[in-house]
């Protein structure tokens, strides 16, 4: 029988699509029970969880997404799988909370567009698997950014939403008094509990306090914080005036250290009188770098007088990956340099974010929390941080995210220390059971996998495989 050209190509089409189907996992067996207390087992880690004022060497042993257990010497055969993460920190999965991820609507110079970037490129080798979209998003476009990036992201993906409707798209729309509606946009936050986590205000130019009234309003319909980009600098609206009578207890205050808008005393270079009133009220100072928001003449004083950030982030957009920021490991090794401590940035960038944004189900590993993991590693050398002003301070420590677990499962692995050897003739785990602990793909071992290249390793010398106990 002739086979046409178009059949060939359906064919071969089919064999690639059923292959492609079955490494994403859709037409695997199921997997056997597994009857072990854990999945997975973090060993020898250095474990530094601020929630449960842990700071020491401890084990953590994870089942079905969740941690199931943390302490010394759980034991290896309790696991199906376990990583020696000896001489590393545990660290619950970090928590960005300013960023700008609403991309793919092709919109040009706009955060709900060409400004912003995807994030799961940015996160997972990175140790963050929970981000905060920083309000690309308003009311009117939330519908959108849901279903273009937070449905289809691996990251964990939360939105603070835009006080304007229209959300972050340059000035014709975030100058826009008309666009700002507290009751809308608290009524929207009010439908996605748990995914619009809070409201924010960002980049405005203009005199008037409505949006950051209006900000309140919906932040206090949905019960969620409101977060400031104080916008322009103007003498109508004082930064004083903003944190003593506008903000509520457990706002955040963004840009913290970028000295643009009053928040460094001009005398000392201490924190000025507007900071030292927002930690009085318990109005939150986060990082939030960013492309033009760290100035090492404003943070360097402000944290040498003892004024320390509540929280560590990004704003991480297309104008900030690549200059001065980088990424958040990046940032916490500035606040290092300056004088906070490993224990310190991790707090700032687990358990502060989570309860900044009342999700306190994340940042920590308390025993039936999500197992969001980020392993990092400490190098030393000297090490150039620059700032939003191409001025650099020097250091000698460098954090590195060696490993991230989404939901439990291994999303990065940067040396493979959960992978086995290329050559190895056995699986370290039982590979059915692979997906319990890994979203990678695993090859098979023994002597399916010396057939694949009988003329390196003799078929003969390989023992048939095992199904492991
Ligand atoms: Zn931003």
């Amino acid at each position: 029988m002739k086979v046409s050209p178009l059949c060939r190509a359906v064919f071969s089409c089919t064999v690639l699509l059923s292959t492609a189907a079955f490494s994403q996992g859709r037409n695997r067996p199921p997997m056997p029970p597994n009857p072990l207390p854990y999945d997975l087992l973090l060993k020898g880690g250095h474990l530094i969880d601020d929630k449960n004022r842990i700071d020491a060497i401890s084990d953590v042993g994870i089942k079905d997404g969740k941690v199931a257990a943390v302490g010394a010497d759980l034991k290896t055969s309790d696991a199906l799988k376990t990583i020696d993460v000896k001489g590393l920190y545990v660290s619950p999965g970090l928590i960005d909370l300013h960023t700008h991820v609403y991309t793919g609507t092709g919109e040009r110079g706009s955060y709900a567009g060409d400004e912003s970037v995807y994030p799961d490129g940015f996160t997972l080798r990175n140790g963050v698997t929970t981000i905060v979209d920083a309000g690309s998003s308003g009311w009117k476009n939330f519908d959108d950014f849901k279903d273009k990036i937070i449905d289809r992201s691996k990251t964990r993906v939360l939105a603070e939403l835009n006080i304007v409707g229209s959300g972050m798209r340059g000035g014709k729309y975030e100058d826009n008094l008309d666009d700002m509606d507290g009751k809308l946009t608290g009524d929207k936050a009010k439908l996605f509990p748990g995914v619009i986590v809070g409201v924010k205000s960002a980049h405005f130019t203009g005199p008037e306090w409505k949006p950051y009234d209006q900000a309140v309003i919906a932040g206090n319909i949905a019960n969620i914080p409101v977060m400031i980009d104080y916008g322009a600098n103007r003498v109508e609206r004082p930064l004083i005036q903003l944190v003593s009578s506008h903000l509520r207890p457990g706002d955040i205050y963004t840009h913290c250290f970028s000295g643009l808008r009053g928040e460094q005393d001009q005398k000392t270079g201490g924190p000025s009188e507007a900071l030292l009133i927002m930690r009085k009220r318990g109005i939150y100072c986060d990082v939030g770098h960013g492309g033009g928001s760290f100035a090492w003449t404003v943070a360097a004083p402000i944290l040498k007088a003892g004024y320390k950030p509540d929280s560590i982030s990004t704003d991480l957009h297309i104008g900030s990956m690549n200059n001065g920021m980088k990424d958040i490991l990046n940032v916490a090794d500035k606040m290092m340099v300056i004088g906070e401590t490993t224990q310190e940035v991790i707090a700032q960038m687990t358990w502060h974010p989570a309860r900044e944004i009342k999700q306190e189900q994340l940042g920590n590993l308390s025993v039936g929390a999500i197992a969001d993991v980020a392993v990092l590693s400490m190098e030393t050398g000297n090490y150039g941080f620059v700032d939003m002003y191409n001025t650099k301070m020097m250091g000698t420590k460098k954090l590195v995210c060696e490993l991230t677990l989404k939901d439990g499962k291994v999303v990065y692995d940067l040396n493979g220390i959960s992978a086995d050897m290329w050559d190895a003739t056995e699986h370290s785990a039982d590979q059915r059971q692979s997906r319990r602990w890994t979203t990678f793909n695993e090859r098979p071992f023994g002597a399916t996998h010396g057939q694949r290249f009988p003329a390196s390793v003799p078929v003969g010398s390989i023992p048939a495989p095992t199904t492991p106990k």
